[in-house]
């Protein structure tokens, strides 16, 4: 009896089984094991990482569910093409941690800090009473790579195309000042990124290149 109420009474603090029940519903069916999967997955890190905001471990687990999707998906994407890169970055606040802590260690302040000056002076679109950058992230490199790759953001993780072509004449029409643009729909994954920024209880929503010009 004791070691029952024991179990309930653990099983209550690592996640709310009625607010996961009551999310999931919102989703299409489809979206609900990948979404569920991660919930769990990101509290139970949560759960041990006592007092940290981002737990250890928690973008490994993202990778590696995106990884076993990607196994039956086979998305277009690959090293090199960042069509989708072409855009701002919404994330929660600890995401951009990792993000600083990478530019930091590879001593990319300078570069960075000039990328997010020419990306200023691109073309934007407006969305949701914003006008939003169409050019390119200021992380990446002139090979069209991402330079913290290892620390980037869960929108990136989770942002995955059956069409690589699709993506580039989104950014063409975006850039070209087309105001119906819009990016294909993230693949499934991205509701793994949502899954642990929720787990996270990460409310807050900010853009990447805000970040960047806030603390570098
Ligand atoms: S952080 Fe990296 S992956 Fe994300 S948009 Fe920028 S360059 Fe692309």
């Amino acid at each position: 009896m004791t070691r029952t109420r024991k179990k309930s009474a653990k099983k209550r603090t690592l996640y709310d089984a009625r607010y996961l029940e009551s999310r999931l519903a919102q989703l299409p069916p489809a979206f609900r094991d990948l979404f569920r999967d991660a919930y769990i997955g990101a509290r139970k890190l949560r759960a041990r990482a006592d007092d940290a905001v981002a737990p250890p471990g928690l973008m490994d687990m993202v990778d590696r569910r995106c990884g076993e999707w990607s196994l039956h998906a086979r998305p277009a994407c690959s090293e090199g093409c960042a069509w989708c890169c072409m855009q701002d970055v919404l994330m929660a606040p600890f995401e951009f941690d990792a993000v600083r802590e990478a530019i930091d260690s590879a001593g990319l302040g300078d570069r960075v800090r000039r990328n997010l000056a020419a990306s200023d002076t691109g073309p934007t679109i407006h969305v949701d009473g914003r006008d939003l950058p169409v050019s390119p992230c200021p992380l990446l490199d002139d090979e069209h790579r991402c330079m913290i790759y290892t620390a980037r953001p869960l929108a990136c993780r989770t942002q995955f195309a059956m069409h690589a072509e699709k993506c580039q004449n989104a950014f063409e029409a975006a850039r070209d000042g087309n105001a119906d643009a819009s990016y294909p729909r993230a693949g499934d994954p991205a509701v793994i990124g949502i899954a642990a920024r929720e787990a996270m209880q990460a409310n807050r929503r900010v853009f990447l290149r805000d970040q960047l010009r806030a603390h570098l």
